[in-house]
């Protein structure tokens, strides 16, 4: 059985692109932030492209919202409750040719 090591380089969290958040996640991080769902939906998520899902914002680089690059250290400042997508990567989902931008690596169990 193979397990992913995730060297917490940061860099699936600069890829430009949407990070989907569906409602139990709203609610989740909504709470962890100490904000009403309502208040977290209209100021830190926007539709996505194809109108089905929302999606945290980025900031102007294409990274997401949620990166802290404190002191060089790449940190997700909602990791407690962060969305699937981003908890599922590599493992459940991934793309052509992402072992060359993500640093983690299989290992044996
Ligand atoms: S929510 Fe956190 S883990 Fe997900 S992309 Fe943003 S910073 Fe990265
Ligand atoms: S790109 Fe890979 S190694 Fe880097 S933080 Fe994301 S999952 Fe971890």
């Amino acid at each position: 059985m193979k397990k992913f090591t995730c060297r917490r380089c940061g860099n699936c969290c600069r890829w430009k692109g949407c990070v989907k958040v569906f409602p139990d996640e709203v609610d989740r991080i909504a709470a962890f932030l100490g904000v009403p769902a309502e208040k977290f939906i209209d100021e830190e998520t926007r539709l996505t492209p194809d109108r089905m899902h929302l999606s945290l914002l980025e900031k102007e680089d294409g990274s997401c919202r949620w990166l802290s690059e404190e002191n060089g250290v790449p940190a997700c400042l909602i990791d407690p409750v962060k969305p699937r997508q981003c908890r599922d990567f590599p493992e459940k989902w991934h793309f052509p040719g992402w072992q060359d931008k993500c640093g983690g690596s299989f290992e044996e169990d």
